[in-house]
C-alpha cells in the first residue's frame, strides 16, 4: 500500500517550535512541511501551497487562528495549538470549527505525528459522513419525488374510478330512460295499429288513430337520429355541410313549427336582429336548426307557463344566438354536467319531462364543429337562457365522414 504525501501548513512564530515539529515529521517522509510565522503569511500560504492539514498556534503577532478556523475549517482540517492554561480557548475554538487542538507542551509536541494522523482520521470519518448524508439526502430528495408521482397518480387513479364509476351509473341510467323513451312510442304505435285493424271504426277514428301512429313515429325516429348523432360524435364522424341560410327564414320555420308544441299558457316570440335582406350567413342550416329545436324543445318541455323568446344578436362577425325561457331552471350543482351526454338535471326529470338526455350534448358537439360555443345561464324556479356563438362565415376545415 502506497503511503499518501500530506501537505501540512505551521502557523507559528516561535521558530524553535516549528524546528521541533519538522524534527519529530521529518523521519516519516509523509508530509510536505510549510511555515506561515503570522496570520497574514498563513492565509497567503493557504491559497498558494493548498495545505490538506493546518496546525495553527493560537496566538500570533498579527492576531489569533480564529479567523483561520472560521474561515477554512470546513474546507481543511485545523489543530490549535494553545500554551499550557488556555484550555477553554481551545475548547472555543472547537465549537467554532477546529477539528482538535494540542497544549504545546514538550511531550505533545515529540507526538505531535500521532495527533496528526489522528486528526486526519477524524476528518476522513467526517468526510465520509459527510457524503453518506448528502448521498442520503438524495435519496430522499427521489424518493420524495417518487412519492409525489405516486400521490399523483393515485389522486388520477382515483377520478379515473369516479368517472368510470359514474359513466356506468349514467350508462344505466340512460338505457333505462331509453327502454322507457322507446316503448311508450312503440305502445302507442302498436296499439293504434290494433284499433286500427278492428272492423267498424269510423273515417274520424281511422284519421285520429293514423295521427298517433305518426306522431309516435316520428318520436322514434328523433331518438334514432340523436343516438346515430352521438355515435358519430364518439367516433369524430360527424359531418358538416356548409352553405347560404337565410336565418331569420329559418327561425320563422322553427318559430311556426314550435308554435303548436308549446303549451296553450305559453308564449312563443322569435326575436331576429338582422333585416331579411342581409340575414343571409355562411353555416350547416340542417345542423343550426337541430340545435336550435333542442334548445327550444328544451325550453318548452320545461316551461308549463310563461314565454320562450329566442332570436339572435350580432357580436362583431359572430353571430350570438339565444334560447330564453322562465322554465323550471337548473340546479347550480348540476351546471357543469349539463353537456355530458346522457346527463339530466335531476333523475325524476325523466318521468317527468321525458327525454333522452343527449339533446345538449349534442349541440355543444353541433356548435363546435360549427366554430362555436355553448353555455347557458339559469335560475332555479325563474328559468335559463342558453346561448351559443356561430362566425357569421364559417371558414372551418369541413370534417368528412
Ligand atoms: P333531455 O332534454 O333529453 O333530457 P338534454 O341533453 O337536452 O336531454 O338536456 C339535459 C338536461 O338538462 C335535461 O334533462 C334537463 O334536466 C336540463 N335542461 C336542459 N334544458 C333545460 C331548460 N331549458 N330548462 C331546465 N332544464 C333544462
Amino acid at each position: 500500500m502506497t503511503t499518501q504525501i500530506k501537505k501540512l501548513l505551521i502557523v507559528d512564530d516561535d521558530s524553535d517550535h516549528i524546528t521541533l515539529i519538522k524534527r519529530v515529521l521529518g523521519p516519516h517522509k509523509t508530509y510536505i512541511i510549510d511555515t506561515a510565522f503570522n496570520i497574514n503569511q498563513a492565509l497567503i500560504m493557504i491559497n498558494t501551497f493548498k495545505p490538506d492539514i493546518i496546525l495553527a498556534d493560537f496566538r500570533l503577532p498579527d492576531g489569533d487562528a480564529r479567523k483561520i478556523v472560521t474561515e477554512y475549517s470546513t474546507e481543511i482540517p485545523v489543530i490549535i495549538m494553545t500554551s499550557y492554561g488556555n484550555e477553554a480557548l481551545a475548547v472555543e475554538m472547537i465549537k467554532s470549527g477546529a477539528l482538535d487542538y494540542v497544549v504545546k507542551t514538550q511531550e505533545n509536541l515529540s507526538n505531535m505525528t500521532w495527533f496528526i494522523e489522528r486528526s486526519f482520521r477524524e476528518w476522513d470519518n467526517i468526510e465520509e459522513r459527510k457524503k453518506a448524508e448528502e448521498a442520503l439526502r438524495k435519496k430522499n430528495e427521489q424518493l420524495s419525488k417518487v412519492n409525489k408521482k405516486m400521490l399523483h397518480v393515485v389522486e388520477e387513479l382515483k377520478i379515473s374510478r369516479e368517472k368510470a364509476v359514474e359513466s356506468d351509473r349514467l350508462k344505466s341510467a340512460f338505457l333505462a330512460n331509453m327502454s322507457h323513451e322507446i316503448r311508450t312510442p312503440m305502445n302507442g304505435i302498436l296499439g293504434f295499429a290494433n284499433l286500427l285493424s278492428e272492423n267498424g271504426i269510423s273515417e274520424e277514428e281511422r284519421i285520429s288513430y293514423v295521427e298517433v301512429i305518426n306522431e309516435c313515429g316520428n318520436q322514434l325516429l328523433v331518438i334514432l337520429n340523436d343516438l346515430i348523432d352521438i355515435a358519430k360524435i364518439e367516433a369524430n364522424q360527424l359531418t358538416i355541410d356548409v352553405k347560404p341560410v337565410k336565418i331569420n327564414d329559418l327561425l320563422n320555420d322553427l318559430h311556426l313549427l314550435f308554435s303548436k308544441k308549446v303549451t296553450t299558457e305559453t308564449v312563443l316570440t322569435c326575436k331576429p336582429a338582422l333585416e331579411n335582406n342581409s340575414d343571409t350567413i355562411i353555416t350547416d342550416q340542417v345542423r343550426l336548426k337541430q340545435v336550435l329545436s333542442n334548445l327550444i324543445s328544451n325550453a318548452a318541455k320545461f316551461t308549463i307557463n310563461g314565454s320562450i323568446t329566442f332570436g339572435y344578436t350580432v357580436k362583431g362577425n359572430m353571430l350570438e344566438f339565444f334560447v330564453k325561457d322562465t322554465g323550471i331552471g337548473i340546479p347550480s350543482e348540476q351546471k357543469e354536467m349539463i353537456f355530458q351526454r346522457f346527463m339530466q338535471a335531476d333523475a325524476s326529470t325523466t318521468r317527468n319531462y321525458g327525454g333522452t338526455g343527449l339533446g345538449l350534448a349534442i349541440s355543444k358537439a353541433l356548435v363546435e364543429l360549427l366554430g362555436g360555443t355553448i353555455w347557458f345561464e339559469s335560475t332555479p324556479g325563474k328559468g335559463s337562457c342558453f346561448y351559443f356563438t356561430l362566425p357569421c362565415y364559417y371558414t372551418g376545415i369541413k370534417q368528412t365522414s
